[in-house]
């Protein structure tokens, strides 16, 4: 569905708040610098004529005097940058900061929109706002090996190198992954490690629970919702986003309609090269059962699959908190 007016518009006034915001934090620190290092003002000031002067120099044509100037200049250019670290700031610290660099925070990078508007588009499309709270907190620096022990640890630390693995060869390997195990594993916790770092460096992810996406699948082609809309139109990045999170995978109440959407999906995602990251309480057996054997044939060719040892950290959570 292309994006409605009012998301549009929801989204471009996060970038001018933000603009607004950066602009505010700038003026207080510079006026703050100044205030603190008064010299800095009459620095600037000459540093700025002698620009015009070598302008001047180089248009008259007096190399003798542009090089003066351009020593000059290097010399009061070292001096600010001294004055500013005695003060404790770096020259950074004259420039705005941006929550997107890339974009500058305005959402577009030319005349295409920015990795930042993508994901905030994908936010608003699959209600996604919660999942960067939910990163926050459940990450690479907050992972803990504390719940598992014996060989069940040793072969955690591999799945943890592995999904390290992942995320560095992003962008130079097309890579899938499958994660198995009871609940409470930590599949969605390793998922939502992977997701982060992703997010973090500027790729598209869309996180859907399995009933979530079958619903999805249902829905677009029935075209309750969107008329004669096709489902990659109703439901765009769903095949398109650097990295598809399907969570759950088995939990849902799939038909043999949705079954067939579904291998849809991942087909198409591995014809177009786009990783997906599947994770499912359920063993092979039982998800080959349910979702056809050519969906488990190309899973198995094409997807890394890992099996999370251990029990439910949750109950074990549980049990030694008390709560
Ligand atoms: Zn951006």
């Amino acid at each position: 569905m292309p994006l409605m007016n009012t998301q549009y518009e929801a989204i471009m006034r996060t970038y001018a708040s933000r603009q607004a915001k950066n602009r505010r934090e700038l003026e207080e620190r510079l006026t703050k610098i100044q205030n603190q290092i008064p010299l800095l003002s009459s620095l600037d000031a000459s540093l700025v004529s002698l620009q015009a002067e070598q302008v001047r120099a180089s248009i008259n044509g007096h190399p003798e005097r542009q090089n003066q100037l351009k020593n000059e200049l290097a010399q009061l250019r070292r001096k600010r940058q001294s004055l500013l670290e005695a003060g404790g700031y770096t020259l950074k610290d004259l420039e705005p900061s941006y929550t997107c660099p890339d974009c500058q925070d305005t959402g577009y990078i030319g005349t295409e929109k920015c990795h930042c508007f993508l994901q905030a588009e994908i936010e608003l499309i699959y209600h996604q706002s919660h999942l960067k709270e939910i990163l926050a907190q459940e990450n690479f620096h907050t992972f803990s090996y504390s719940w598992y022990e014996g060989e069940d640890l040793e072969i955690m630390k591999h799945h943890v190198m592995d999904a390290r693995l992942f995320i560095e060869a992003f962008d130079r390997e097309f890579q899938n992954l499958l994660l198995l195990g009871a609940v409470g594993t930590g599949k969605t916790f390793l998922s939502n490690c992977i997701a982060k770092e992703l997010m973090d460096t500027g790729h598209s992810v869309v996180y859907l629970t399995a009933f979530q996406l079958f619903q999805l699948l249902s829905k677009a082609v029935f075209g309750n919702d969107y008329g004669d809309t096709s489902p990659q139109q109703a439901y765009p990045y769903i095949l398109d986003c650097d990295l598809l999170i399907i969570d759950d995978l088995g939990t849902e109440l799939p038909n043999s309609f949705t079954v067939s959407q579904f291998f849809l999906c991942i087909n198409e995602r591995i014809l177009r090269r786009k990783a997906t990251l599947i994770s499912s309480n359920l063993d092979m057996e039982a998800l080959q059962n349910i979702y056809s054997e050519r969906t488990l044939s190309r899973i198995i060719s094409s997807y890394t699959i890992r099996k999370l040892p251990g029990t439910d950290i949750r109950i074990r959570k549980k049990l030694q908190t008390g709560t």
